[in-house]
């Protein structure tokens, strides 16, 4: 496997999305940030749960043949013990991932997502699998209209934008609602999983949804148009398309959201 990978924070903070690779493994985290004037419990912040779990994965899934959903729950576990005696492990606003996993053996790709990162797989047909846990955006829609009929960058919208992501906090982790990675290891068993073999992809990116949006909110790009962007220009050619399209709508009016930037990472694996 030939891994390229690019990161790139929202202006002005810390990157919250991490991101690995390995000949045979690639992994990327996205961390559901903490907005400014929220409270979290954690002294250690999103960037630093993010970069932890996903240094932790990557080691075990280097060492280790155990199953990726496995693989996740102790990971969760580990970092968890690395915090519990500093920090309050049981507020609602404690740090959390998205999660995708990729491993490939010599005859078989293993991948696991969690939440709401992107996992596409070019598969030679005409259109790519496209794996995602749209769980968070089927819960979120009922309180997003707020949000979105605000100016992006307003304090009413940076106002509101906490509301949601403070409201969201009482539907995570929990039946009816959606998971990600935080403190419960149990949320691994929630995440989508499967393997192919690896004669069958051509090609598989990685993406946050700060590199979905290019595709999946501002409707610039179908899938294999990324992949075909992600082919000639790599994943930061990807990020580019997505800042382009932010900075010519930095209000937020012809594409309501929730941050005017996002950190956006993709990670592009060819076989
Ligand atoms: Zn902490």
């Amino acid at each position: 496997m030939r891994v390229g990978f690019a990161t790139e924070a929202a202006p002005g903070r810390d990157n919250e999305d991490y991101a690995a690779a390995t000949p045979d493994i690639a992994v990327l985290l996205d961390g559901a940030g903490t907005p400014p004037g929220s409270e979290s419990g954690c002294t250690h912040g999103v960037a630093w749960y993010s970069r932890t779990l996903g240094s932790t994965l990557v080691a075990s899934m280097t060492q280790s043949a155990e199953s990726l959903t496995d693989t996740l729950a102790d990971g969760i576990k580990t970092v968890a013990s690395l915090h519990d005696s500093t920090c309050d492990l049981a507020h609602p606003g404690t740090p959390s991932a998205t999660v995708i996993m990729l491993r490939c053996t010599s005859d078989a790709l293993d991948w696991l997502v969690l939440a709401d990162s992107t996992l596409v797989l070019d598969i030679g047909e005409p259109e790519p699998m496209v794996i995602t846990d749209d769980r968070e955006a089927h819960v979120g829609a009922r309180y997003r209209a707020t949000v979105d009929a605000l100016d992006s960058g307003s304090p009413e919208h940076i106002a509101a934008h906490r509301a949601y992501v403070e409201g969201m906090r009482h539907h995570r982790n929990r039946d009816g609602g959606f998971w990600v990675a935080a403190i419960d290891p149990l949320a691994a068993e929630q995440a989508l999983a499967g393997t192919i073999p690896t004669s069958r992809v051509r090609a598989a990116a990685l993406l946050s949804d700060g590199a979905t949006r290019l595709i999946d909110r501002f409707e610039l790009a179908t899938w294999q148009q990324a992949i075909n962007i992600l082919d000639r220009q790599g994943p930061s050619g990807l990020i580019h398309e997505v800042r382009k399209a932010e900075q010519s709508d930095p209000n937020g009016s012809r594409w309501p959201r929730g941050k005017t930037f996002d950190d956006a990472t993709a990670l592009y694996c060819r076989f």
